[in-house]
């Protein structure tokens, strides 16, 4: 049987790139894209998600799940709130309680439905903001709860997990897709199209490409 995989697909720059190594490796018509709607505060990088799995003719299953705005609040989901960076004591108010642990759960279901096993998520604890639920460790652990749930052998994988910034982008760049995920993913935090510039996920973004093509 071909093998298939399941990429968890939001539109930005970390999980485009992880769904064009996926088209690489398991080839376009095996790969599909699984996005959430979680009550993002704009939806710019909805429908960037949405135009890139069309260019790349990848079959994507839109899933709404922003329910979870009426048990959780953060500045992800909020407009009115400033987002800030955190410090050693707080995580960043951009956290969202239990996101990749849901998106995990969600995309697991779905594959198992599918018969795929393999599941590719961006996410990266390198220079990331220390969120816990992208650390190795917790995607470890999913993997045992999700195959002790459904009994199945499910294998999550994490590309990025120890790439930098930079290291993102000279894949990217292997890949031949630089200046495609440049013109066309999304990952302002505020929202702004070709990023504000200023906000945390924009100054790491750009900081690594300058990283990158400076040692180019
Ligand atoms: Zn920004």
């Amino acid at each position: 049987m071909t093998k298939k995989a399941l990429v968890i697909f939001s539109g930005g720059q970390d999980s485009t790139t992880c769904l064009l190594q996926a088209i690489n490796e398991y080839g376009s018509e095996h790969v599909e894209a699984i996005t959430f709607v979680y009550g993002q505060r704009h939806d710019i990088e909805l429908r960037q998600a949405e135009w890139i799995a069309k260019d790349l003719a990848i079959k994507q299953h839109v899933l709404d799940i922003s329910s979870l705005g009426q048990i959780t609040n953060n500045a992800l989901m909020d407009k009115d709130q400033t987002i800030n960076q955190g410090d050693n004591n707080h995580y960043p108010n951009t956290f969202v309680d239990g996101r990749n642990a849901l998106f995990i759960l969600m995309a697991a279901i779905y594959a198992k439905s599918q018969q795929i096993s393999d599941i590719i998520l961006g996410v990266c604890e390198t220079d990331f903001s220390g969120y816990p639920d992208c650390r190795d460790i917790f995607i470890k652990s999913m993997n045992v709860s999700i195959n002790l749930a459904m009994d199945y052998t499910f294998n999550l994988k994490t590309p990025l997990m120890y790439l930098t910034k930079a290291e993102t982008w000279a894949l990217a760049d292997q890949l031949g897709y630089l200046d495609y995920i440049r013109q066309h993913t999304h990952t302002c935090y505020y929202g702004v199209k070709g990023g504000c510039g200023k906000c945390p996920s924009c100054l790491l973004r750009d900081k690594g490409l300058q990283a990158y093509l400076s040692c180019k």
